[in-house]
């Protein structure tokens, strides 16, 4: 089982991701954390992309096509994975669309947590208040910067899925359990995992 997971900066996207990996055994493939890595590791592509980065912007897509391609090429994916932050905008989907054609990797399930604007920028808000931030990134005008992008850039993409019929939207203003539990009646009424 193959699938997408899209929600907004504070929207649970990285719980409900951890949620599902555990549940269905999938493997994360998050560009964030591949990102992150060449920072901490300071590599060329670290280099590059870390002022990007702590802006908030989106790395250029040369750059994440070729994690991406190195990643699938790797097909340790048994019980199939999980895209966490990519695609984050229409080029990349559509790149992807040829890479799984050309694998023949299904795309079984696309979620999108839902949360309303306002409760996004409050819970934006809170956390930058409340934890201690750990990530350049995490501070609020970054993530208020990252919201932009993301109503920009990647809403698009949710448009695209729905039109392959594929864009399942979460209400993620419920409680932690019960978006995975959205989640997972989804998952439960089309696919049968044994
Ligand atoms: P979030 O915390 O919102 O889930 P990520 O951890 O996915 O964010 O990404 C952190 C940063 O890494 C982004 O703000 C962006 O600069 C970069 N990034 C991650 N994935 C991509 C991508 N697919 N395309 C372009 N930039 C990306």
């Amino acid at each position: 089982m193959n699938v997408i997971l899209f929600g907004a900066p504070g929207a649970g996207k990285g719980t409900q991701a951890n949620f599902l990996i555990k549940e269905y055994n999938l493997t994360q493939i998050s560009t964030g954390d591949m990102l992150r890595e060449s920072v901490k590791r300071k590599t060329e592509l670290g280099k590059k992309v870390e002022i990007i980065m702590t802006k908030g912007d989106l790395v250029s897509d040369e750059i994440i096509f070729s994690l991406i391609s190195n990643r699938l090429n790797n097909t340790d994916y048994t019980n199939g994975f999980i895209f966490d932050g990519f695609p984050r905008n229409l080029k990349q989907a559509k790149k992807l669309d040829e890479m799984m054609y050309d694998m023949k990797i299904n795309l079984d399930f696309v979620f999108h947590i839902d949360v309303d604007e306002q409760i996004l920028t409050s819970r934006i808000e809170n956390r930058a208040k409340q934890e201690k931030i750990t990530r350049k990134d995490d501070t609020s005008s970054v993530l208020i910067e990252r919201l932009k992008v993301y109503n920009r850039e990647t809403k698009p993409v949710l448009d695209h899925y729905s039109n392959q019929n594929k864009l399942n939207v979460i209400n993620g203003m419920g409680t932690i359990e019960e978006v995975s539990s959205n989640i997972s009646n989804i998952i439960q009424k089309d696919f049968k995992v044994d």
